[in-house]
């Protein structure tokens, strides 16, 4: 896919759209907007709209985030070089990426076959080696746990107890709580073993966080 002199001018656009919102502060997640071209990650049908701050189908009736909530998570989750990042559903593959343009090493999972092998593909064409995983994020990744930050990019109806325990003590996990059409975005930080500090950070809309895989 091409990058041309106008996806980068709408990209422009954008990040002065997400700087107008004064909740992202990080000038690296500005730069990592710049560098990923979110264009790579939609549908054809979708190219001319990829800069403007919207949610888009991307397959299996799921979606890619707003761009203003992938910018806000990604600041929720105050992302260090070379921290070791579990990430919930991977989808098209675009917060996967951010990730690891902010030097993270990045662990994605996504229960949609079809959304898996396409994120996989995408990614390619990324300098970028992120550990992808076919399965089901409600398990996390017991073989590669402890982890620095845990982001769920979809709406959960609770906080599974298995990314709790997957966390580091002092991690901090960001994930959208609630069943309904819309969710709390929570901000946990582990302070030791069997406590939690939880902030809630405002309403979201994700698609929800469903058991078992699709194959
Ligand atoms: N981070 C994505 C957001 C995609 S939408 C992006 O930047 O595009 C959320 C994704 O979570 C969907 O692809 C959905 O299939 C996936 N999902 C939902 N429940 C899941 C679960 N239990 N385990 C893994 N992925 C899940």
């Amino acid at each position: 896919m091409q990058d041309s002199f106008k996806h980068k001018g709408l990209r422009k656009q954008l990040i002065e759209e997400l700087k107008a919102d004064n909740r992202i502060t990080n000038p690296a997640i500005f730069d990592a907007f710049f560098k990923i071209p979110r264009h790579f990650f939609l549908d054809l049908a979708f190219l001319e709209q990829a800069y403007s701050n919207k949610a888009f189908q991307i397959g299996a009736g799921q979606t890619i985030s707003h761009p203003i909530t992938v910018a806000f998570q990604t600041q929720l989750l105050d992302v260090k070089k070379g921290d070791k990042i579990l990430e919930i559903g991977t989808g098209s593959g675009f917060q996967t990426c951010i990730l690891c343009e902010l030097g993270a090493k990045v662990f994605s999972i996504e229960r949609q076959k079809e959304l898996y092998l396409k994120a996989k593909k995408i990614i390619q064409d990324f300098n970028f080696n992120p550990r992808l995983s076919f399965g089901d994020g409600y398990k996390g990744l017991p073989t590669f746990a402890p982890f620095d930050k845990i982001i769920v990019t979809c709406g959960a109806p609770d906080v599974p107890q298995a990314l709790i325990d997957q966390l580091k003590i002092g991690g901090k996990m960001v994930i959208p709580v609630g069943e309904g059409s819309e969710q709390t975005m929570k901000l946990i930080t582990k302070i030791a073993e069997n406590e939690l500090i939880t902030e809630e950070l405002g309403t979201f809309k994700f698609v929800p966080m469903l058991e078992q895989v699709v194959k």
